[in-house]
């Protein structure tokens, strides 16, 4: 079983206290999908400074392990998609130092993904029939707006 890994970071928050800080370095969405959807929807990892109490975020690539598919993808924050090509080869190297506990040798496959793509993918090929069912079923409001447009349309000509 692939582990979840975090590595301890020094971070400064926007008013300057210095403090360490558990940053996400992989993620397997199979047991640790709570993990997945904690991240902001830019793929950034949401953070408090301890002194302060203030919210940012860190944007940080993470290696998703997909159980359900024996595959990984790096997840690259928005911010950090135009650097893409050269955070995948850094953190393949890091990732290449972590215990065989945290990685296996499909890691170094793993294409990048936005956290859209992985959600999906780990929302495709885990979620049960069930819970797809809920999750695809449109909501009130959904089927609202699809028929909205029903009201103005005019009656065909053969009736009144
Ligand atoms: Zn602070």
């Amino acid at each position: 079983m692939i582990k979840t890994h975090r590595q301890s970071l020094a971070l400064s928050c926007p008013q300057g206290h210095w403090f360490t800080a558990d940053v996400l370095v992989t993620l397997n969405a199979g047991v640790d999908a709570d993990l997945l959807y904690a991240l902001n929807a830019d793929g950034s990892q949401p953070i408090t400074c301890p002194a302060c109490a203030l919210s940012w975020s860190i944007s940080e690539p993470i290696g998703v392990f997909l159980s359900a598919t024996d595959a990984w993808a790096l997840l690259v924050p928005h911010a950090l998609l135009h650097r893409a090509v050269e955070l995948r080869a850094a953190a393949l190297q890091q990732l290449r130092t972590l215990p065989p506990a945290h990685i296996n040798a499909d890691i170094f496959d793993m294409p990048v993904r936005s956290l859209e793509a992985i959600r999906e993918l780990v929302q495709r090929t885990s979620a049960p029939e069930a819970m797809r069912a809920v999750s695809e079923a449109p909501s009130a409001a959904g089927i609202a707006r699809a028929f909205a447009d029903l009201d103005s349309v005019p009656p065909p000509s053969n009736r009144k």
